[in-house]
């Protein structure tokens, strides 16, 4: 720390990212990555497009990505602000409607502290259940900026559409921010509610089920009124905040449904066998709705398993947090590195047994 930084950043704690190794080749399941390649048609494409043009700056509207959005969920381009990484989006919607107090679960997306703090914004953590649902009522007619993630981050288990609708229906004068990293993966999408309400900002990204994580792709979709708040806020901080070969990308991959369908397919089927196999293994598993998943071993605790599964050469993640440190986050990846997953997790259990 250098003697010149502000209180405020030398008392912050920034967000630790899961590991992302150069040392060696792990099997990746730390950080809810797609195990697919992004789409080959969207790859293909930018090389003879965005790339001629990158002594222009990008285009500040994302027209034509704003517009592929706004077609793929039947909505209005000027329901849609695209960002770079639904992290910016969050950081922005914090901004704009995070200091009349937030409120989320205990135990969900780190970084939701982490922006809360940097604009000091004041915080209630509502205990999830003990079942690690989430108790709907307990976000009715909160009086402050509500936050979810739906699936959850961490356990991945996903609230319905009707509950969202009654959370933003009893919070009329408030925000309710639907933070739609793995709905994809889930059954229901809030975006659908935004035609209806006008206090909802729904947040979504390209990094999970698009394969685009190296990219830095988000979008919020919400009522005309709350865009327009949220790009003033990106026009004050960041004007031209997604790149353009990004947004090519981008483009391409929201047009090129039938990979995307495939891919969260593969995705889903192969949860299905990573619960199964987990089970088996004597697991507890949460019900995930994710592309992830939280497990907790009747014979081994969550720090330890984690370092047992790095030293074989599989990499998952472990959170510290007291009521989930029992479990390992682990991300659904092919069913290849599936299968090696719960053949090494077998021989640990079995040397442990010994
Ligand atoms: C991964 C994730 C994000 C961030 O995604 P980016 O678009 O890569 O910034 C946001 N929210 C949750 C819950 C996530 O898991």
């Amino acid at each position: 720390m250098s003697r010149f930084a502000c209180d405020l950043i030398n008392n912050i704690s920034p967000y630790v990212p899961g590991e992302q190794p150069r040392d060696k080749r792990y099997i990746k399941l730390n950080t809810n990555e797609n195990p697919y390649y992004a789409s080959p048609k969207a790859v293909k494409s930018i090389t003879e497009a965005a790339l001629n043009n990158l002594n222009r700056y990008s285009d500040p509207e994302s027209t034509e990505l704003t517009s592929a959005i706004a077609n793929f969920y039947g909505v209005n381009s000027e329901n849609v602000m695209v960002t770079n990484g639904s992290d910016e989006a969050l950081a922005f919607a914090f901004f704009a409607y995070g200091t009349r107090g937030l409120c989320y679960p205990d135990i969900t997306y780190g970084f939701y502290d982490v922006i809360a703090n940097l604009f000091d914004c004041s915080v209630e953590h509502i205990a999830l259940n003990d079942d690690f649902s989430i108790d709907e009522t307990q976000y009715y007619n909160k009086g402050k900026t509500v936050v979810l993630a739906n699936p959850n981050a961490q356990t991945g288990i996903e609230l319905s559409l009707d509950a969202i609708e009654r959370i933003v229906k009893t919070n009329p004068e408030n925000i309710v921010i639907i933070d739609q990293a793995y709905a994809d993966f889930g059954k229901c999408n809030a975006i659908e509610l935004i035609k209806k309400y006008n206090n909802l900002v729904v947040v979504n990204t390209f990094s999970k089920s698009r394969s685009l994580a190296g990219a830095r792709v988000g979008y919020t979709i919400a009522d005309k009124s709350l865009i327009e708040d949220l790009k003033k806020v990106k026009n004050s901080f960041h004007p031209y905040n997604v790149n353009s070969v990004s947004s090519a990308l981008a483009t391409c991959a929201i047009n090129d449904k039938e990979y995307f369908t495939q891919s969260v397919e593969k995705v889903k089927r192969t949860r299905c066998i990573l619960t199964e196999g987990l089970t088996a293994l004597n697991f507890m598993v949460l019900p995930s709705a994710a592309n992830f998943i939280m497990a907790k071993s009747s014979e081994i605790g969550g720090g330890e398993l984690y370092k047992l599964l790095k030293e074989k050469g599989v990499l998952v993640r472990h959170f510290k947090d007291e009521r989930i440190r029992d479990y390992i986050r682990i991300t659904v990846g092919t069913y290849e590195e599936t299968s090696q997953l719960l053949q090494i997790l077998s021989n640990i259990l079995k040397e442990k047994r010994l």
